[in-house]
């Protein structure tokens, strides 16, 4: 039952999520209205209903009949999906609701980083810096898991969190230097920093490979189906995104077949 109503959450956040994606890399205000692209009419909430609007409407605005994108119920549906996908995994691991509160809060800021990212190549620093604060607490909830957490130890656990963020993050700002910022964007490179802060070291180099792997078969397919011409961009941030979610929630199993295929 509960997972209905996270469905229905996840569409209604879908819908806030594809304007904070279309607004952040454009600098533009949140607090504004939404408005048709074409003829600037303001919506009201009844052009505003996730799916049932663009249904009832059949893809055409209200006012002036231009078609409206498939990315809005797309993007409705796709964070609905991963809003429940999210609350499972979560559920089957762990039994602490604000574990499954933060997971979702992970999953949004991973929704708008991809959009962003797949759309105008920018992940925005605002959903870096709210994954960065979810991480913290992920860990912090992680860590009253264990009994007699004196305050030094929570100094060492976020010290070790930093300091497997910076090594996580250097090959990528390697990348970044040598190629002056034109094969590994400064985003990918924050972005690797937060994941090696939140998984620790070796779960973030497992969600480095993952990214690595994946987005290379993917661009070797483009280029070989000649989707793509050797100077296609390539949006890496996605790779690391998918990497990042994987390592949340299959850590173990993922950690025991890299084991397995490079036989340690
Ligand atoms: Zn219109």
């Amino acid at each position: 039952m509960v997972t209905i109503y996270i469905f229905i959450l996840g569409l209604f956040f879908g819908s806030f999520l594809n304007v904070l994606a279309d607004r952040l890399p454009a600098g533009e205000t949140l607090l504004g209205r939404s408005k048709c692209d074409r003829c600037k009419h303001t919506l009201g909430w009844r052009d505003l209903i996730p799916i049932i609007s663009f249904i009832e409407l059949k893809a055409k605005c209200r006012y002036c009949k231009a078609s409206l994108s498939y990315q809005y119920p797309l993007s409705e549906l796709f964070t609905a999906a991963i809003f429940l996908l999210t609350w499972i995994l979560s559920n089957n691991l762990y039994t602490s609701l604000p574990l499954h509160i933060v997971h979702l809060i992970i999953a949004g800021t991973l929704v708008v980083m991809v959009l962003s990212d797949l759309r105008y190549q920018i992940i925005p620093d605002e959903m870096q810096l709210l994954l960065l604060l979810a991480g913290a607490i992920r860990i912090a909830l992680l860590g009253l898991n264990q009994s007699d957490f004196t305050i030094s130890d929570w100094f060492l656990m976020y010290g070790w969190a930093f300091v497997h963020g910076l090594i996580v993050m250097s090959p990528l700002l390697l990348v970044h230097v040598i190629t002056k910022g034109k094969g590994m964007g400064f985003g990918d490179v924050k972005f690797a920093f937060i994941t090696g802060f939140i998984l620790n070291l070796w779960s973030g180099l497992g969600a480095l490979y993952i990214g690595f792997v994946s987005g290379g078969i993917i661009g070797a397919f483009l280029l070989l189906t000649k989707q793509g011409r050797p100077k296609t961009k390539i949006a890496f941030g996605p790779f690391l995104i998918i990497g990042f979610y994987l390592m949340i929630f299959f850590e173990n199993d993922v950690t025991y077949w890299i084991s397995r295929i490079y036989g340690f």
